[in-house]
């Protein structure tokens, strides 16, 4: 079990940030390999609903109906859960189901693409500056944790040419569950960039509770991002090790992916 040390310092705030407390090894250690790791709605993007009716569209033309969809809570779920949820509730079986999901994938990433060519998509404030920095760090490895099928990360990435801004990826095919993630995507780290990143050293950037809580399940360093759905009181309230309004202040992001947690283990 790993538990956080409770030594503080109060950071100073700038009117739009407040960073939560913060236990510094040192003050950055450039050589140690770090990752961060983004969710992408509501912390990168708004689609402007093209995910959530890409999913319906594409399920009522599979399954001939769309289960619970339009009632579900999207936030913070992957997309097998969603759509195995949504769908079981209206009697069917997660075989019947197994047996439609490539169809069902390859329709829902074309719809996707048409409707995000016709609703578009927003990129968050400070987003493309913060990945601007990344780039000038080489020891920072800049992913993906996403509960999005990877095709539909792909796609609502790639509608601003930023999929292979990326190197590495954990998403809704890989699992149901977002507490598995941080796991997966460690390993990812080890098997295909051929670096171990200690989990203290991995920061998961989300805009939910559940962004926060598979982080600190693993160990890693959480910073909650209010861009999403969930309002800023109610992400601060779940403890992240950082909490922004946005992410426009790309000095404060920056050290804030930089800083180094203590944990204790025990
Ligand atoms: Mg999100």
């Amino acid at each position: 079990m790993i538990i956080r040390a409770n030594t503080a310092t109060q950071a100073k705030h700038s009117n739009s940030i407040t960073i939560k407390k913060k236990s510094l090894r040192c003050p950055i250690q450039e050589d140690i390999i770090k990752a961060v790791l983004f969710d992408v709605d509501g912390t990168i993007l708004r689609s402007h609903g093209a995910g959530k009716q890409s999913m319906m569209e594409a399920a009522s033309q599979v399954f001939s109906t769309t289960g619970e969809m339009e009632t579900f809570n999207f936030q913070g779920k992957t997309d097998p859960f969603i759509l195995y949820r949504s769908l079981e509730m209206e009697g069917f079986s997660p075989e019947e189901i197994d047996l439609a999901i490539p169809r069902f994938k390859e329709l829902y990433f074309k719809i996707l693409e048409y409707n995000l060519k016709n609703l578009g998509a927003e990129l968050l404030p400070g987003l493309m500056d913060v990945l601007n920095a990344l780039d000038m760090e080489p020891s920072i490895i800049c992913g993906l944790l996403t509960g999005n099928f990877r095709g539909g990360a792909m796609r609502k990435l790639d509608y601003f040419g930023l999929f292979n801004r990326f190197s590495v990826g954990v998403y809704g095919d890989d699992t149901w569950d977002r507490n598995q993630m941080p796991l997966i995507a460690s390993n990812r780290i080890r098997d295909d960039l051929g670096e171990e990143v200690l989990s203290s050293d991995i920061t998961i950037i989300g805009d939910t509770i559940y962004d926060i809580e598979c982080g600190r399940e693993f160990g890693a360093k959480t910073i909650a991002v209010a861009t999403g759905w969930t309002d800023a009181d109610e992400l601060k309230s779940h403890n992240p090790d950082f909490f922004f309004h946005d992410l426009s202040d790309t000095n404060a992001v920056m050290n804030a992916i930089k800083a180094s947690i203590d944990t204790i283990h025990v």
